[in-house]
């Protein structure tokens, strides 16, 4: 099963993502979490990133490119994997594809979790006193929330066009939007 999970910041892709690579038994990639284990490492790309993610603005599509890249080359990737965040941009969409169609397989489904505005905020500054992340603060969640407006949401229009979308109300309890996304899915037959 190759899956892309996307939504704004604060959609809960990370939560989803768990459970449903869990039930998959694929590898969640959260490109968001590679780049704060390489901050906390010190890392030369976490030195890069950091820049970036504390500003509340994407890492370069290069940048991240290669490490998915890498990432998906792994090993327990082979037999599918679950994204989380990526791709964020149309560039990183080609990306993707390039990646995918070199394996010989193709993209099984897009889940965009939907989530009202107000409610996006208030997740992230409870995240914020909970996780401390340096990029929960309000005028760098306000900016997250800007660029994703931009430069994310459009790809909605584009995974719908190739009949890949899946829409879950991502509102509700957990365990509520597991379920959503766990039914939505069944009715995709994997490549
Ligand atoms: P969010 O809670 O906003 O969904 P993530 O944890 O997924 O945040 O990502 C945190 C930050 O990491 C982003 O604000 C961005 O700076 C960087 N990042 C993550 N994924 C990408 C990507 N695909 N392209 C560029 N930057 C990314």
């Amino acid at each position: 099963m190759r899956l892309i999970l996307m939504g704004p910041p604060g959609a809960g892709k990370g939560t989803q993502a768990k459970y449903v690579a869990e039930k998959f038994d694929i590898p969640a990639i959260s490109t968001g979490d590679i780049f704060r284990a390489n901050v906390s490492q010190g890392t030369p790309l976490g030195v890069e990133a950091k820049r970036y993610m504390d500003a509340g603005e994407y890492v370069p599509d290069e940048v991240t490119n290669h490490m998915v890249r890498n990432r998906i080359d792994e090993p327990d990737a082979k037999s599918g994997f679950l994204l989380d965040g990526y791709p964020r941009t149309l560039a990183q969409v080609e990306e993707l594809d390039g990646m995918i169609a070199f394996t010989g397989h193709r993209l099984d489904a897009v889940v965009v979790l939907s989530c009202d505005p107000d409610e996006l905020v208030a997740r992230l500054l409870q995240r914020a006193q909970t996780d401390g992340r340096a990029d929960d603060t309000e005028d760098v969640i306000r900016r997250r929330q800007e660029v994703y407006l931009e430069q994310t949401a459009p790809l909605i229009e584009v995974y719908r066009e190739r009949g890949l979308l899946i829409e879950v109300d991502g509102m509700g309890e957990v365990g509520e939007v597991t379920a959503r996304v766990l039914d939505a899915l069944a009715g995709v037959t994997q490549s």
